[in-house]
């Protein structure tokens, strides 16, 4: 079997941040009063940094910074505050180098992945910055009595709000999520992971050079389980991402405080090759859909259902393709595929791999780790002849592996696809888009790609992206993703005559005359 090769020339030393850089970044978060967790770079061994971390007292602290700063924030015009990330866009795109190395550093990803990001963060800031104005504007609405009731509605930025966010997509998942909560006129104080902790620094300091006032955007440093809890008390809403048994914990924290909150979870997402597809552009497809990040992505395709037609073709065209993946993360556009994160996705990944080899199933490509490229490196794996009894079969490996069935109709493909808890993202390889667009809108998810795996549906962001099930609730992009960090509040003015029975009008000519008025809104069609 071909295995794929290692890029990797370059030295540990080669791939090091500079120190005066380290050190100017990790002096931005709010933290320093708890002991300090020393961060290594996956895919070399290497430390990159004892990393401060925030206390009660750093939270208090930044927590009071940020009900300051949010009052004078929210009361500049929204055109101010879109002009600061039209800046910040124009920025991220020319400095790309210094946070490519960076996030490729602390993630052990290939730097076409860690691209990914920075695109992600730039239609972000482009969207937003364009379409806040009238997603946010006061609207007129219709009153309860015709030209005598005049009401307004208004966004109120919600107030402070915690971001949480995961180390797989750092920068995208850390500033992608900011931009409108900051456009709608609210704080931010991120948690990003201890991990990836210098990506959302740079990406904070970044926007303060673009212009953003200092405290409306902070960072604090911790672990989930140590902090999580404390800023889930002091916050005003609550946008986490990650897995879904964190999630379920945070919902249930933000409930009994009835403050709002969003969940992006996890998946286990299905491909799905029908007879008609292009089996070059199918297997090519599959690549991005299953290994960007080396599948440590939430919208990852860790299934492929194969119409029997095309099922042969579609597994030589695909086996080919993932032999010639090159393996590596040093600093430039080398590599198809990086390291895994942690010691902890390796041992899950290995043990996704194990379990299904021990109950039959047939490795087709893969399915061992490359510790001559470094200590977390897998190789892209491709499983046959997965059954329900394997872990792989339904829970999220979060990992480079993905198993193939065959299957004999359309109609076997939805069913099999639609069985499971998770709903997040799906794709469908065909040549009849039609047919494609029919069969998406049976996928239980909350995002179908056609002829693409993921970045077509996740990269339009005019259109909402979210989960179903237990991928989470509440969406990012799009409306929704502005509208969740505000409170909508409608103003209603009263003219000329009271919503009340006239002077010596008794209740019941009252309610005759009611009656009347709203039989005649009806025949009218007022809304
Ligand atoms: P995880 O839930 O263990 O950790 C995610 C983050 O949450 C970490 O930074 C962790 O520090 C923090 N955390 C842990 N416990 C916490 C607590 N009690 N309070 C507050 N924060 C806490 O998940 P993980 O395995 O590290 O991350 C991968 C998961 O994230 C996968 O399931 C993946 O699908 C999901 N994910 C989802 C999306 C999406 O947009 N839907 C995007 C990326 C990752």
């Amino acid at each position: 079997m071909p295995q794929p090769t290692g890029t990797d020339s370059s030295t540990s030393s080669e791939r090091a941040l500079p120190a005066e850089l380290v050190k100017r970044l990790a002096a931005r978060a709010v933290a320093g009063g708890a002991p300090s967790v020393e961060v290594a770079a996956p895919a070399t061994g290497s430390k990159i940094v004892d990393l401060p971390q925030s206390s009660i007292e750093d939270i208090d602290k930044a927590f009071a910074t940020a009900r300051i700063a949010q009052r004078e924030w929210a009361a500049r015009p929204i055109s101010e505050r879109t002009a600061i990330f039209k800046r910040f866009h124009d920025l991220i795109l020319s400095e790309q180098s210094e946070i490519l190395d960076i996030l490729q550093i602390e993630t052990g990803k290939a730097r076409t992945h860690a691209f990914d990001e920075v695109g992600d963060v730039a239609i972000n800031a482009r969207y937003y910055a364009n379409a806040s104005k009238s997603l946010l504007e006061s609207r007129g609405r219709n009153g309860l009595l015709l030209f005598l009731t005049q009401v307004n509605e208004i966004k109120r930025p919600k107030g402070v709000v915690t971001i949480i966010s995961p180390w797989n997509y750092p920068l995208a998942l850390s500033a992608s999520d900011a931009i409108p909560a900051l456009i709608a006129g609210n704080a931010v104080i991120s948690r990003p992971d201890n991990q990836t902790a210098l990506t959302a620094l740079w990406a904070n300091e970044l926007a303060e050079r673009a212009g953003l006032p200092a405290g409306v955007w902070q960072v604090v440093l911790g672990r989930g389980s140590n902090i999580g809890g404390e800023l889930i008390s002091r916050a005003d809403y609550v946008d986490y991402t990650g897995s879904t048994a964190t999630g379920r914990h945070i919902a249930a924290q933000a409930a009994s405080r009835l403050i709002g909150y969003s969940l992006e979870l996890g998946g286990k997402n299905p491909m799905l090759v029908l007879a008609d597809a292009d089996i070059k552009k199918s297997a090519e497809g599959a690549i991005r859909a299953c290994f960007s990040s080396a599948g440590q992505l939430c919208e990852s395709m860790e299934r492929i259902y194969v119409h029997t037609e095309a099922y042969d073709a579609f597994v030589k065209a695909f086996l080919a393709e993932v032999a010639k993946m090159e393996l590596g993360a040093d600093l430039a556009y080398n590599s198809d595929m990086g390291s895994l994160t942690f010691d902890r996705q390796l041992t899950a990944v290995s043990a996704h791999v194990e379990d299904a080899r021990a109950k039959g199933a047939t490795v087709l490509a893969g399915g061992k780790a490359r510790p001559d490229l470094g200590p977390y490196f897998y190789e892209p794996t491709v499983l046959a002849d997965v059954t329900p009894e394997m872990s792989v079969y339904r829970d999220e490996t979060f990992g480079p592996v993905v198993s193939i069935y065959r299957v004999d109709s359309d109609d076997e493909a939805i069913e099999q696809a639609n069985d499971t808890s998770y709903g997040l993202n799906a794709c469908i390889f065909t040549r009849d888009t039609s047919r494609g667009r029919t069969i998406a809108a049976q996928l239980n998810s909350g995002a179908v790609n056609i002829n693409e795996g993921f970045i077509a549906a996740w990269g339009s962001v005019d259109a909402p992206s979210g989960g179903l099930g237990d991928s989470g609730t509440g969406r990012r992009h799009g409306s929704e993703g502005i509208l969740k960090y505000v409170d909508s509040q409608t103003i209603a003015a009263q003219h000329l005559l009271p919503v009340a029975p006239l002077p010596g009008m008794s209740d019941e000519t009252w309610a005759q005359t009611m009656t009347f008025a709203l039989r005649a809104m009806r025949f009218l069609g007022v809304k």
